[in-house]
């Protein structure tokens, strides 16, 4: 099964890619926790990626198609994958359909989690992040154990510098206009399904399976 999660960036994509990816045995991939990987590591695409993502720009297309095409060829990928902030510009989803189609493959379900900017905003500044393994929490609605610390790695929880209110302000105009018109893309292809990404954690979730099983 092959799955994209579009929405705005906060819409709570990532907490959903990784139930997807647990119950259905698929690899959950996120371009972004690629990047900070990277940035943690120090490494050369790191170093890249970083100039952008700190101004809340995206990374360009040539450097986010190299790094999962790459991701792509890893043996788990052979049942699919949930992606999570990726494709993120119309350039990126026509590569992969053309990667897909090469192979007779194609996506089945782009699921928009959908939510309001200024639910959005107010999210964002409530997000904290564990630096050391990449999980995310929430200081009101998914609470650490202990309060700013991560529950799996013991480490401290921070608000990133691309979750503070202005970058966040700048991110979410770069979605409107940069991402946003993919919802188009995929409805013209007939597999756009919409969500209410505003409920509960697990409401949102079992609106999300009833589509992928029906
Ligand atoms: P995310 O965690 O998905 O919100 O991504 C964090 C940041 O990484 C974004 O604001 C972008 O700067 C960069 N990024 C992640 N995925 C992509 C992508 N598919 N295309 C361009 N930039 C990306």
């Amino acid at each position: 099964m092959k799955v994209i999660l579009l929405g705005a960036p906060g819409a709570g994509k990532g907490t959903q890619a990784k139930r997807i990816a647990a119950d259905y045995d698929i690899p959950h991939i996120s371009t972004g926790d690629i990047f900070r990987e990277n940035i943690k590591n120090n490494t050369q695409l790191g170093l890249r990626a970083k100039e952008y993502m700190d101004q809340g720009l995206l990374v360009p297309d040539e450097l986010v198609l190299e790094l999962i095409m790459d991701r792509f060829k890893a043996p788990d990928c052979k049942n699919g994958y949930v992606l999570d902030g990726f494709p993120r510009t119309i350039p990126q989803a026509k590569a992969l359909d053309k990667a897909l189609e090469e192979n007779n493959d194609s996506i089945e379900y782009a699921i928009n989690v959908d939510v309001a900017d200024e639910v959005i905003i107010d999210r964002m500044a409530g997000r904290r992040a564990c630096l050391s393994c990449g999980r995310t929490y929430h200081i009101k609605t998914l609470k650490p154990k202990t309060e700013g610390i991560c529950d799996y790695c013991n480490s401290n929880l921070v608000l990133r510098d691309d979750d503070k209110p202005d970058t966040v302000k700048k991110r979410l105009a770069v979605y409107h206009e940069q991402t946003q018109p993919l919802l188009e893309y995929y409805d013209k292809k007939g597999i756009l399904y919409n969500v209410d990404g505003t409920g509960g954690i697990d409401k949102i979730y079992n609106d999300i399976i009833r589509i992928i099983e029906a």
